[in-house]
């Protein structure tokens, strides 16, 4: 498998707080990444990075071979590379299908798009995206009304709406009912499966994590601290220290 992001070296610092240092990794295309660590290791920032809402104080990014870390974030989502927020981004008073419209029209031309009429395959789109995530029935229901749980999926929808090659998930099963949270992994699953995107996920749920993704790397103030598979990482011994807080 080719490298479809490539993290080289990357600092990124606030002040005197190194929240990067000199981080290096890769996601290959077609895998499911995990990235989990402590509270403050980075992860954030490291996402944050990626996205273009901050950027690096050196080193470089690469997507798809090409250096992004000069660009922001909406040419970065262009580019295929979207992430999502641990606080759902919704518009709450839209409904499910004119939110998955808009999420659309974000990344395609600012919210002045919003006036031109909705093209009939942008619908079509959603409405399938919609069902894949089982919301096909929520979809005339103000999005502020659906559960935390539907919220989630329909973010998740909406993030699928711009065809993402990589998409970064931000503690996707966060404050996710327990009996949800298996369908919530199936979906993404399935995102990775059926409709290819590659997926970076940071989570602190060790037992969805280890389910989900195919290599895991481990940060610990703000190094790469171990990266392996699901069993390497149970293994560690550094990694459980970096937890425990040794
Ligand atoms: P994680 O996501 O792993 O919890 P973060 O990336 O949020 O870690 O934070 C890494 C370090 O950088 C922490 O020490 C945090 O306080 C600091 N940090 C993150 N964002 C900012 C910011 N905008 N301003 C100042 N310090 C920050």
């Amino acid at each position: 498998m080719s490298a479809l992001l490539e993290i080289r070296d990357v600092t990124k610092r606030f002040g005197g707080v190194v929240a990067n240092d000199h981080v290096s990794l890769s996601v290959a295309k077609g895998e499911i990444a995990g990235l989990i660590g402590p509270n403050g290791s980075g992860k954030t920032t490291l996402f944050n990075c990626i996205a273009g809402t901050h950027a690096v104080d050196s080193g470089e990014i690469l997507f798809e071979g090409k250096p992004i870390s000069h660009l922001r974030t909406a040419p970065i989502a262009r580019l295929g590379l979207v992430r999502t927020w641990q606080q759902t981004r919704i518009y709450g008073e839209m409904t499910a299908a004119e939110n998955m419209a808009i999420s659309a029209r974000e990344t395609n031309g600012g919210l002045v798009a919003l006036l031109r009429p909705v093209p009939p395959a942008t619908i079509r789109r959603a409405e399938d995206l919609l069902a894949f995530v089982g919301l096909h029935e929520k979809r005339d229901e103000k999005a502020g009304r659906l559960s935390f749980g539907q919220q989630k999926l329909l973010e998740f929808a909406m993030a699928l709406m711009n065809e993402p090659k990589l998409l970064l998930l931000d503690e996707p099963t966060a404050g996710i009912n327990p009996t949800l949270i298996n369908g919530l992994i199936d979906r993404l699953r399935r995102a990775n499966t059926e409709l290819g995107v590659t997926l970076l996920v940071i989570e602190h749920n060790m037992r969805v994590i280890m389910n989900l993704a195919h290599r895991i790397t481990c940060l610990a103030h703000g190094q790469v601290l171990a990266e392996g598979t699901p069993d390497e990482i149970r293994d560690d011994r550094r990694v459980l220290d970096a937890y425990l807080g040794v």
